[in-house]
């Protein structure tokens, strides 16, 4: 299981994920702010005798049938303040999955800043399926999503929310570019499955209503 970062809405579903399932290890990025939620997110998987790892971009971890690239953050020495909700989405872990379905390109909330970095890095961002940072929000730059040339691109948001998450320009942008895209406001849960002709989003869910909040989500 993988955090990305350790907001709110990105771990507040852990006791569900880790309830009934056989989980080898949590993984967690760099950053470890804000602090309450690191400490939360060790208290949780040690009660259940589940390892906590840390991630650096640079490393790959391969099962048989998936693997996946760690990207970022690519300047894990940035100095974060916890209560910047912009600097923790910074801290995101990026991950390139590899599977029989295609790959994935898993961008947790990135904003410009870390794209940026990303883009400069010069790993390859390129993927068939990318989960759009940050909810969809307006600070996912043109240069990102035209390295990254998705066939399907799916956004994670909640319906009726009050960050005007997704942003029209950014979903106007993928289509432009062929894209097919998929809401979780509007679709419920997504799943991607592999087809002859590539990676397939099945809707299997009911839409998303808006998360509680706590802090920037
Ligand atoms: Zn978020």
């Amino acid at each position: 299981m993988v955090i990305t970062h350790l907001h709110a809405d990105h771990l507040g579903g852990l006791a569900a994920a880790l309830g009934g399932r056989a989980v080898g290890a949590v993984a967690l990025g760099p950053a470890h702010q804000p602090a309450w939620a690191d400490e939360r997110v060790h208290r949780a998987a040690a009660e259940r005798n589940i390892p906590v790892l840390e991630l650096r971009a640079g490393q790959q971890l391969d099962w048989p049938a998936l693997s996946l690239r760690v990207l970022g953050p690519v300047d894990p020495a940035n100095p974060v303040d916890p209560s910047d909700g912009t600097d923790v989405n910074n801290t995101s872990l990026v991950l390139r999955a590899t599977a029989p379905t295609g790959t994935l390109l898993l961008t947790g909330d990135v904003e410009l800043l870390a794209q940026a970095s990303l883009l400069t890095s010069g790993v390859d961002l390129r993927a068939d399926v990318l989960k759009v940072p940050h909810h969809g929000s307006r600070y996912t730059s043109p240069g990102f999503l035209a390295a990254v040339r998705p066939r399907l691109a799916l956004v994670s948001v909640g319906a009726g929310n009050t960050y005007g998450h997704p942003n029209a320009t950014v979903l106007d942008a993928l289509r432009r570019a062929g894209t097919l895209v998929r809401r979780t406001d509007e679709s419920g849960d997504v799943a991607v499955v592999a087809s002859r002709d590539g990676p397939v989003a099945v809707a299997r869910g009911h839409p998303r209503p808006a998360p509680r909040q706590r802090g920037r989500g």
